[in-house]
């Protein structure tokens, strides 16, 4: 073993092996690792490659992996920090049941499993199999994802089924498939460093999706311009060309009138529109009255920035349009996505190098969980369950009578109001925490104490799992194998680098042990990951989302696979309409025109400053496991409402006094952040967070009617400042614990 640095030695008499930490090298001395084992981040949907330190059958460092090629060895705050789950005090390490006065205390596998079998037997004979439902998060691998879509339909017979990417991409999705028939970014990050401008829409990449930044950066290098939209001057705008401050729900009003810009000045492709594009009269119909004084009205961004960014956007010859949750989080989060692609087809920048346009995904798997059957109207391959030819194909794939396959179901937040309503008696959920991460909390947990039983699998009890009636311990990240699909649309390998911890099971065979147990075994004998990922690739063959050409070896062979790869000898697709041939019904991408609308609630006197919500660097959606790991806490350990000195001062309000904020929702303090990085008109809270300290107690349950994402970036408020400084008396412990 290596002689250790003097310091390392002491660290490890004072706090023994398995606290001998240093930031530079990860765990030291004793923890010489066993192996390392290339594998991916859990976290964001950039997938970044790491190698995970293996010592005793326990992840306790990490190395970069350099040759890796989209991160190249460059990780963010959470890679850095994430192999500090495993192992982790915490993690569930065997399954648990809820005893009415006293807690949770530990069951058997056997009982958990027998338990689980007879309620959902119980609630579906007595009240029909839709009143069993599930929902689940996509921070888990495609192989995972399917199982889970075929898991509901044909073991569980249910049709509601739903995913956490509603609260995510759903409104890239829907937008995405209107105009191009298909649902993914058109591009590797690589043609990003080319092109000459980018506009990041509603991204706040340097917190959420960081190490996406270097190529932004290599953009810039390269004499690009940088076009930041958002109410706040997030980090990425500090170094912009041109931010654009919108007003929560001004999105479409913005890039509508950018439209008319073009069009007026004749800063379009015209071969591309008319050979390639259907639509385009009707939509620049639909702006032709957003004037700049309009648009600036709706948006409150001056008339000539919105005209500095047309003119810099018409004039290119190459660009890239990425956007986020800022745009997607929204009543008219289609809306908002479709008045941007117009953008991309009015000047034909889409399949040729360096020009395309893509959707930030921000869970894990969100690009990959979003393909293979795992939505409440969504069969495998990105294929629609109520379409017969498709549904006769996946019962075939599946070995079922297609008459025996549930149709459409409920989305997430509309599976909750049907809970809150006794239309649904029972839940399954895995990885999926909704007492966090839903709009509207409260009623999320009303609902959640209707449920006659409620059986959750995750590594963590998290907030909504202390409202479960029994808790399986599943499986980390680390701790099964399998692949994800990253937001570029690459298909990469998961490597198992340890086993789960002491009675701890992995996910899969948790499933396939339920599914024996409800009499559909003989649909779910898988021996391996890659059988799964074998039986994937079929069902997805013929898909828009085709993923049968990708193997294993494949994957692993060329560090990733782009889908569609409809064939084994197919190379995969890093830059898709480079033919030209869209998958719509009539092979065009779609113009789509989109009235402005304004959001579900907008201010009044009663309640007259907009609520917008967010994320921040050290923290992945609900913190389930980054709220438990030290350094993130550190890093920002509690929400803080960030306002603009002038509302503020307003109020009264001083830097880090505490402010009680109130919606027709709830109501809920937070310490204020007085910063000049927001909107005079808006306030941020980011919602990691749980208990007292949620952000969505306050955020309003409206839905966009195409994608049913909840309008998480706009509601009204008012602000009642408390008069005192916000006291560091509470610790971490209380913010992790959610109390
Ligand atoms: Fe990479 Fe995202 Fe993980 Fe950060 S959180 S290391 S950007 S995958």
């Amino acid at each position: 073993m290596a002689k250790l640095p003097v310091a390392t030695d002491q660290l490890i008499k004072k706090f023994g092996p398995h606290k001998a930490y240093t930031p530079q090298s990860g765990f030291y001395g004793a923890h010489e690792p066993d192996r390392l084992v290339k594998t991916h981040c859990c976290y964001c949907g950039m997938q970044c490659g790491i190698q995970l330190k293996v010592k005793d059958n326990k992840v306790t460092g990490f190395e970069p992996w350099m040759e890796f090629p989209f991160n190249e060895g460059r990780l963010c705050p959470k890679g850095v920090q994430r192999y500090l789950q495993n192992n982790h005090p915490d993690r569930l390490l065997g399954p648990i049941q809820r005893v009415e006065g006293k807690g949770f205390e530990p069951v058997s596998w056997e009982h958990a499993m027998s338990k689980t079998v007879s309620e959902i037997r119980r609630i579906q004979e007595k009240y029909g199999n839709d009143a069993f439902a599930m929902l689940s998060g996509v921070s888990i691998t495609n192989e995972k994802s399917y199982m889970i879509g075929k898991f509901a339909r044909v073991a569980l017979k249910t049709a509601n089924l739903d995913y956490n990417g509603r609260l995510c991409m759903v409104s890239a999705g829907g937008g995405n498939k209107k105009a191009f028939g298909l649902d993914r970014s058109s591009n590797s990050w690589a043609d990003l460093a080319h092109a000459e401008v980018i506009i990041v829409a509603g991204a706040n990449i340097s917190e959420t999706f960081p190490t996406l930044t270097h190529y932004i950066w290599q953009a810039r290098d390269n004499g690009a311009k940088l076009i930041v939209v958002d109410p706040r001057v997030i980090p990425l705008a500090r170094t912009a060309d041109l931010h654009l401050p919108v007003r929560p729900g001004g999105d479409s009003a913005l890039f509508g009138a950018m439209l008319k810009i073009l069009a007026d000045n004749d800063w379009l492709d015209h071969n591309f529109i008319n050979n390639y594009t259907s639509g385009f009269e009707e939509t620049i119909a639909a702006v032709k009255d957003y004037t700049l004084d309009w648009a600036e009205e709706q948006t409150g961004i001056p008339g000539e920035k919105i005209m500095e960014a047309a003119t810099l956007w018409g004039k290119a010859k190459t660009s890239f349009l990425l956007h986020a949750r800022g745009i997607e989080h929204h009543t008219k989060g289609v809306d908002n996505v479709l008045s941007c692609i117009n953008l991309v087809l009015a000047t034909g920048r889409i399949g040729k190098p360096y020009c395309g346009y893509g959707t930030i995904t921000g869970q894990g798997n969100g690009q990959g969980g979003r393909e293979h059957g795992h939505k409440c109207d969504q069969l495998p391959g990105n294929r629609d369950i109520t379409n017969p030819e498709h549904r006769k194909y996946i019962a075939e794939v599946w070995g079922i009578d297609e008459k025996d396959m549930p149709g459409k179901g409920l989305t997430a937040y509309e599976q909750i109001e049907a809970i809150h309503r006794g239309e649904i008696k029972g839940l399954i959920s895995i990885c999926f925490n909704p007492l966090v991460s839903l709009p509207n909390n409260n009623f999320v947990r009303e609902a959640l104490e209707k449920l006659e039983f409620y059986i959750c699998i995750d590594s963590f009890l998290s907030e909504t799992a202390r409202h479960a009636d029994i808790v399986m311990a599943g499986s980390l990240h680390e701790e099964e194998e399998g692949t994800v699909t990253t937001a570029e649309g690459r298909v990469v390998k998961i490597n198992e680098a340890v086993t789960p911890p002491g009675m701890a099971r992995r996910d899969g065979e948790i499933l396939m042990e339920l599914a024996e147990k409800l009499g559909a075994g003989d649909k779910f004998s898988y021996a391996s990951s890659e059988d799964i990922f074998n039986e994937l690739r079929i069902a997805s063959r013929g898909g828009t989302a085709d993923y049968y050409g990708i193997t294993y070896k494949k994957i692993v062979d060329n560090m990733g696979v782009f889908w569609p790869c409809p064939s084994p000898d197919h190379p995969g697709t890093p830059r898709l309409w480079e033919d030209r041939k869209f998958k719509t019904p009539d092979g065009k991408a779609h113009f789509n025109p989109v009235p402005y609308r304004p959001a579900s609630e907008v201010t009044d006197k009663e309640y007259p400053v907009v609520l917008t919500t967010g994320r921040v660097v050290s923290q992945y959606l609900s913190g389930t496991s980054t709220r438990r790991i030290g350094k993130l806490v550190d890093q920002y350990p509690e929400p803080l409402l960030e306002i603009h000195p002038k509302l503020a001062f307003r109020y009264g309000i001083k830097d880090r006094d505490l402010v009680r904020v109130e919606t027709r929702r709830g109501e809920a303090e937070f310490p204020a952040q007085v910063v000049e990085t927001i909107r005079e008109d808006t306030v941020f809270i980011p919602y990691h967070w749980g208990g007292k300290h949620s952000a969505n107690q306050l955020t309003i349950g409206s839905l966009d009617p195409v994608s049913k994402i909840p309008e998480f970036k706009v509601c009204a408020c008012r602000l009642i400042p408390m008069g005192y400084k916000a006291l560091d008396v509470i610790t971490k412990t209380a913010y992790q614990s959610g109390l």
